[in-house]
Order: structure tokens, then C-alpha cells, then sequence
């Protein structure tokens, strides 16, 4: 586990007006932090910093205490859920999960005690040996996150993970999410549009503005009336 915390963070693409623009935000250990804003407004180009998929144009980015500017995303030790979670469609489940592990190289005994906790985690125990084409949706972005979850990273990083998914079983993961990471206690930083998601996941809300850092607050102080 390890904190993130960001420094005058600012990012140029060319010569246009900075995407991110001087944001200075600390998400402690354990803490989930929900970054919302409206479209273009430079999430996701924050949450790329972070991971390292973006480089940054000046400030300090540091995770669990190190300067991580220059150190390449594999060094990052962070696990990052897309929007399109893209699973393998020949490999069954346990080896969609597994995939992150098998990459490190670790020994066979370790990855099946490892995929068989994550897959109790996520009750995708009997549905090991299936493919992903045989899997409900739900069932799907559970294997994505499985393989999110499964090497035991720093901090877990999602890009709008459940911007695609119909409303019932965006409830149903929204759950899913909130029993994890509080069981996990893993940092966790969450991109949204969905102001639901904001109030009942967050820990704190942080709201970007044309990439400036607007407000940083916990959901009961933003959302409700005071
Ligand atoms: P979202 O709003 O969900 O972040 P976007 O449609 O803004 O999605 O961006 C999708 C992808 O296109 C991202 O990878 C982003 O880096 C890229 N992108 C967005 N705006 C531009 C741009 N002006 N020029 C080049 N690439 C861009
Ligand atoms: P959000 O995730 O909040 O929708 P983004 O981080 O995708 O916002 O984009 C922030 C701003 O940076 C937007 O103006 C977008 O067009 C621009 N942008 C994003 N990615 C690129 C890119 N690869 N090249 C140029 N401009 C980009």
C-alpha cells in the first residue's frame, strides 16, 4: 500500500493550454479518492500520470513516499482498470486472472493459491474454467477486475470502469467495488461522470475544472445541502 501525493502537477500537450493545470492533491494510504469533473476537463490525463502512461510537464509525482517522474509505469507497482476492461477471449478464466502473475513470472503453486483467493473475492469460483465469451457482463468486468486485483499492487487506479455497463448491473458492481476496496484497504483513485458513484464510493471527492483542481471534499460536504 502507499500514499500519492501530487505537487503542482501540470501537463502540456504541445503548446495549448495545460490539460492539467498546477494540481496539488495527497490520497492517503488506504484512501479512496473519486476525481470527477466534466468531459476534457484532464482526468484521465492526471490518472495516466499517475500510473506513468503520460509524462509529466512539471511538478512532483510521488507514490508511497519516492520521486516517481522518471520511473517507467512496470516500476510503478499499480494496477489500472480501463473503461474497455479487454480480456483474452482463448484463455479461460483462471488464465485471464492469472495473466499479471504469469507475466512476473511467478511459480505455479503461488499463482493458483493467488487466483483461487481473488476468484472467491469475486465469486467467479465456479466459472474458472470458462471463456470470457460464455460469461455474463457482470461476470466479465469481475475477471477484469480480478486481474486488476490479483497482483497485490500499491494502488488500483479505474478510468470510468463502469461507464459501459447497463444500469442495473452498474448498481450491482458498484457494490462489488465498495465491498472490495473496503475490505482491501488498497489506495484507490476512481475517474467518474456518475455523481452516484461519487457519493457512495468516495472517501473524498476531488472535482477538476479545465484541469484545475476545484475542490476537494468528502461527498457529504459536495453533495449535500448544507
Ligand atoms: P475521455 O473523455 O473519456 O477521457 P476522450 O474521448 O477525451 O475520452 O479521449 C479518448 C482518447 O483520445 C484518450 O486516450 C486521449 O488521450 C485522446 N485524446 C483526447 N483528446 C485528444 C486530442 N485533442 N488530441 C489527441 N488525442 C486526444
Ligand atoms: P477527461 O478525462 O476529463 O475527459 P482528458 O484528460 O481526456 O479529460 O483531456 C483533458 C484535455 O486534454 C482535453 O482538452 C483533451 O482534448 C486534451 N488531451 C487529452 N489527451 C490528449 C492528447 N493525447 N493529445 C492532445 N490533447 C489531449
Amino acid at each position: 500500500m502507499a500514499d500519492i501525493e501530487m505537487k503542482n502537477i501540470v501537463k502540456k500537450y504541445g503548446d495549448g493550454f495545460p490539460a492539467v493545470n498546477d494540481v496539488t492533491l495527497d490520497v492517503q494510504d488506504g484512501e479512496f479518492m473519486i476525481l470527477v469533473g466534466p468531459s476534457g476537463c484532464g482526468k484521465s490525463t492526471l490518472l495516466r500520470m499517475i500510473v506513468g502512461l503520460e509524462d509529466i510537464t512539471s511538478g512532483e509525482m510521488k507514490i508511497g513516499g519516492k520521486v516517481v517522474n522518471t520511473i517507467a509505469p512496470r516500476q510503478r507497482n499499480l494496477s489500472m482498470v480501463f473503461q474497455n476492461y479487454a480480456l483474452y477471449p482463448h484463455l479461460t478464466v483462471f488464465e485471464n486472472i492469472a495473466f499479471p502473475l504469469r507475466l512476473a513470472k511467478k511459480p505455479d503453486d503461488e499463482v493458483r493459491r493467488r487466483v483461487n483467493e481473488t476468484a472467491e473475492l469475486l465469486e467467479l469460483t465456479e466459472h474458472l474454467e470458462r471463456k470470457p465469451a460464455n460469461l455474463s457482463g457482470g461476470q466479465r468486468q469481475r475477471v477484469a477486475m480480478g486481474r486488476a486485483i490479483v497482483r497485490q499492487a500499491d494502488a488500483f487506479l479505474f478510468d470510468e470502469p463502469l461507464s459501459n455497463l447497463d444500469a442495473k448491473l452498474r448498481g450491482q458492481m458498484r457494490a462489488e467495488i465498495s465491498r472490495l476496496q473496503r475490505r482491501l484497504g488498497v489506495t484507490t483513485v476512481y475517474v467518474t461522470h456518475d455523481q452516484t458513484e461519487a457519493m457512495t464510493l468516495g472517501d473524498r471527492v476531488a472535482v477538476l475544472r479545465k484541469g484545475v483542481l476545484q475542490q476537494v471534499g468528502s461527498p457529504r460536504e459536495l453533495y449535500e445541502e448544507p
